[in-house]
């Protein structure tokens, strides 16, 4: 087991016209030692491009990339004590899952034949497919067929996992059940662990930490509910959570915001927060955004808004609103399931101060973010 610092790490293409792609633009983090760590963000952003130059599957343009202290940028990838999942299983379909899970151990190391099937076992147990190591893959399922995979790495007993959408080709209730046993295996292992997904609730539920990229740059590294909370500007806060931020773009006249639909009053906190700022970018998460029957605001946190659809999700009413009787450009708040709300009803919408962000409206960096002391001390704590 082992720190992995990436420092500085930079990857530029060069396109078949000549010209530059940056990939990956000086990406610092470090993963502590057994810690998992998500790399998340939109298609495009540099997450397998960062997962392949650790794996030295691709060789990096710029920066260094260090384990357990000692840079291994000029090391072969056989030579890094490095085991990669990815998300098509490439097992070896004439093979058992007993085979795809020795044969690496097989080529590589000097292991007894008993030490290779101990550890074939062993990870077999973990994995819970001690009945599936004499099925080829042709007699697995999707998620065996990743179980096998798994345990093939696993195996390996590495210093580091690497894993790029491990879980994207599974059906959404599998997927959600082997995010939670991922989670136990590392657990277990406490091994290093970089996970590369776009989604952000894999994010959100898996990593000890998350790294937001975007157009190749880090955004925020920090704990999930950093990154909810406190992000570090518009683009994180509208890609972590589901759904996103609402954000409404307005301009700062002393204590007041003034947006195309409506002024809403600012705190004194947010009005210092804001100072020197002309234009900035409001934010409120859905959960945050209270709803109560009426049509006459009791002051400037309130909005007189219509009831624009109503998206019904069992537990929560997703409820889209609009400002006056014309409904465009609405935005959403989140209520409880059991609420009746109904298109076409007045509803009073609340941004309740502690609950909002603040952004730049130039550079999106965040100036303001919401209060974390109403979180209620009298909840017992689980
Ligand atoms: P996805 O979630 O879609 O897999 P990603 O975040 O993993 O996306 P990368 O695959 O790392 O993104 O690609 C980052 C950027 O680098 C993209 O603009 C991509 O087009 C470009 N890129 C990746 N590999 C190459 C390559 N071999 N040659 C040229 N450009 C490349």
């Amino acid at each position: 087991m082992a720190q992995l610092e990436l420092d500085a790490v930079r990857k530029v293409f060069t396109d078949d016209d000549g010209s530059d792609i940056v990939a990956v633009d000086d990406v610092t983090v470090d993963i502590e030692d057994g810690e998992f760590l998500v790399l998340v963000g939109p298609s495009g952003c540099g997450k397998s491009t960062t997962l392949r130059m650790v794996a030295g599957l691709e060789t990096a343009s710029g920066g260094d990339i260090r384990l357990g202290g000692r840079s291994i940028v000029g090391q072969k990838p056989q030579d890094r004590d490095i085991a990669m999942v990815f998300q098509s299983y490439a097992l070896y379909p004439h093979m058992t899952s007993r085979e795809n899970m020795s044969f690496g151990l097989e080529e590589s190391t000097d292991m007894t034949d008993e030490e290779i099937d101990e550890r074939v076992q062993n990870a077999a147990e973990l994995l819970d497919i001690p009945e599936l190591l004499d099925r080829k893959p042709a007699e697995l399922s999707g998620g065996q067929q990743q179980r096998v995979a798994l345990g093939r790495a696993i195996v390996r007993d590495p210093e580091v996992f690497l894993m790029d959408e491990p879980l994207s080709n599974l059906d959404a209730k599998l997927r959600s059940q082997m995010r939670t046993e991922l989670q136990r295996i590392q657990e277990d292992l406490d091994t290093t662990t970089v996970y590369v997904t776009h989604d952000q609730t894999e994010a959100m539920t898996m990593g000890d930490r998350i790294a937001v990229l975007d157009g190749g740059e880090l955004q925020q590294a920090g704990t999930p509910l950093e990154c909810y909370h406190r992000p570090a500007n518009r683009f994180v806060a509208g890609f972590i959570g589901e759904p996103s931020m609402n954000f409404f773009d307005a301009t700062v006249r002393g204590d007041r915001l003034v947006a195309d639909r409506f002024e809403y009053g600012l705190r004194e906190a947010a009005v210092n927060d804001v100072a020197g700022a002309e234009g900035v970018t409001l934010g409120i998460r859905p959960e945050d955004v209270e709803v109560t029957p009426g049509t006459e605001p009791a002051d400037d946190n309130e909005f007189a808004t219509v009831v624009d659809v109503v998206e019904p999700m069992g537990n929560e009413n997703a409820v889209y609103l609009g400002f006056g009787a014309d409904p465009t450009d609405p935005f959403v708040a989140t209520v409880g399931g059991m609420r009746r709300v109904e298109a076409g009803q007045r509803v009073i919408a609340r941004f309740p101060p502690d609950a909002i962000h603040l952004f730049d409206a130039t550079t999106g960096e965040a100036l303001h973010s919401r209060s974390l002391e109403d979180a209620d001390p009298a909840e017992p704590r689980i």
